[in-house]
């Protein structure tokens, strides 16, 4: 199958699609459910397909309760023996499952760009590596955990529902902290974009983890519902939109499950009058245009100090121009493809119904066919204007200016959102005076997107709450040892005449 795919034109990409072509051909293009440590054959679901092309990839099942039920009590069966083990075993699939991401990492990488649409140089070089990064820190704090945690333990079960954005690096940053604590997890990965998520299922069984350790379940945010619900579940972890973050934390309320979530962002970008402009246009660019923009912490409310607006603008459209946009494999683009054409027209939309200000889209080429949008800058906006306000989620950066620092806090400030922020100073007083003043769970001074295994990320306001690796992550999947489980259900309480509501 791999020789067919080598002597077919899959565009002009120098980055071959055989291997993973073939690996979908492999498994029969259609897949169920990874459950108990095995597939279950596919049923009834839906096609993921490649945003750069339309074409299909593979089909995909969506499960149903039974699917669910039966997952959560594999993951139940295999708990208490899983958290039994001394860290330092669990550890040793974790450095298993590690080594196989590595080992198979062009894998992943190609067959991640080809659902997802990102940019081959982005899945290989950023994505892959940390999602290894994140299974070897992890790895490392299992094997720590009976010296530096003694007095915690598991949760249990663990719900774990994640974007389509980072498919496999959401994966890791749920499943490597909260398996290295000894809980066992039942995982949905977005609709759009499950199939790496299905080759790390693969993985699993290659890494001879104990079944039930790891479970993966496909299908729409229905089946997300059916996770959040369930009563044998004790946590659920959330990336994705505040809105359905929203129905999570009123779904969990009073059920006795621990909640994490992770959700949107609208995050400022402040450059001063004496920043290095050129560096500052370099991290802009890593900003918004990674990953088109559909990053939760992308940089996309610029704020340009007053002095230096105009240069700066002139010089950012000069780079905008110069950015390539196309075949996501192609390893010289840099802007790829839109997730999907349903993302497309939620982009395409909110930028038209924006009133204010000025556009400038950037002059690359748009492919015929594919879900494409180019870079895009609309300056002059105010405050209130929609899309100073509104996560947009995609290549489309929206500014406006400032006069002195403390004004620029203020609109910083001013979203209902909490992400991130990044500053851009030579002053380094400036620096220190103005990162503490943002409301946001993370600062970059002069530098933007920068992650880490061993660092805690996470929002406040309406980004969420909890924080996704370091040691912060980590509690986040334990529990005091011997506290006991909340009632999931509400015992009546007993008035002299019976039950009261
Ligand atoms: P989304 O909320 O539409 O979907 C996320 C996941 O939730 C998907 O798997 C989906 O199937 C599922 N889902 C949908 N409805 C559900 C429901 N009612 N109950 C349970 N699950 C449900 O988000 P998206 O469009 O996939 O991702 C984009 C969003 O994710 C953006 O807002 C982005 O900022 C956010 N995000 C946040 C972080 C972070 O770390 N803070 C990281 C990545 C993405």
């Amino acid at each position: 199958v791999k020789e067919i795919f080598e002597t077919m034109d899959y565009g002009p990409a120098p980055e071959s699609a055989a291997d993973a072509l073939a690996w979908l051909v492999d498994q029969g293009s259609a897949f169920g459910h990874f459950i108990n440590g095995k597939f279950t054959a596919p049923s009834e679901g839906f096609d993921s397909k490649n945003p750069a092309n339309g074409e299909t990839l593979a089909q995909l099942s969506q499960a149903t309760q039974t699917d669910v039920d039966t997952a959560v009590k594999a993951a139940r069966s295999a708990q208490k023996k899983w958290a039994a083990l001394p860290g330092h075993n669990r550890a040793r699939y974790l450095y298993a499952i590690a080594r196989l991401v590595q080992k198979h990492s062009r894998l992943f990488a190609v067959l991640e760009t080809l659902d997802n649409g990102k940019p081959i140089r982005e899945s290989r070089d950023i994505d892959i590596p940390l999602v290894h990064r994140h299974f070897y820190y992890h790895a490392g704090m299992a094997q720590l955990m009976d010296s530096e945690l003694p007095d915690r333990e598991a949760l249990g079960v663990c719900g774990q529902i994640i974007p389509w954005n980072f498919p496999l690096l959401m994966l890791a940053w749920k499943v490597a902290p909260a398996i290295a604590m000894g809980n066992t997890v039942v995982l949905k990965p977005a609709e759009y974009t499950s199939l790496t998520a299905l080759l790390f299922a693969d993985i699993c069984r290659q890494a001879g983890l104990p079944k039930g350790v790891v479970n993966i379940v496909t299908g729409d945010g229905a089946v997300g519902e059916m996770i959040v619900n369930h009563e044998d579940i004790d946590k659920i972890a959330f990336t994705g939109s505040t809105s359905v973050g929203r129905k999570i934390r009123e779904a969990t309320a009073g059920s006795g499950k621990a909640l994490t979530l992770e959700l949107g962002g609208k995050s400022p970008y402040v450059v001063f009058e004496d920043a290095d402009i050129d560096s500052a246009i370099e991290g802009l660019v890593d900003a918004i245009w990674f990953n088109q923009g559909q990053v939760c912490c992308a940089g996309s409310r610029l704020l340009v100090q007053e002095g230096i607006a105009d240069r700066f603008y002139a010089k950012l459209k000069a780079r905008m121009d110069g950015l390539r946009l196309g075949n996501p494999l192609d390893k010289c683009i840099d802007v790829g493809a839109i997730v999907d054409p349903v993302q497309l027209k939620t982009i395409t939309d909110l930028v038209e119904s924006n009133t204010d200000g000025e556009i400038y889209r950037a002059g690359a080429t748009i492919p015929a066919e594919g879900c494409f949008y180019p870079p895009t800058l609309i300056t002059g906006l105010s405050t209130a204007s929609k899309l100073m306000q509104e996560e947009i989620f995609g290549p489309v950066l929206c500014s406006m200016t400032f006069r002195t620092p403390a004004e620029a806090v203020e609109i910083a400030n001013n979203t209902r959102y909490g992400l991130a922020a990044t500053l851009w100073t030579e002053n380094v007083n400036l620096a220190l005076d103005i990162a503490p003043k943002l409301t946001a769970g993370v600062v970059w001074v002069n530098a933007t997107n920068l992650f880490d295994a061993a660092a805690g990320f996470g929002g406040v306001r309406e980004s969420g709450f909890g924080r996704e690796g370091g040691w912060e992550g980590l509690a986040a999947y334990t529990k005091p040892k011997g506290s006991t489980k909340a009632l999931t259900k509400a015992e009546p309480f007993m008035g002299e005449d019976g039950p009261v509501d």
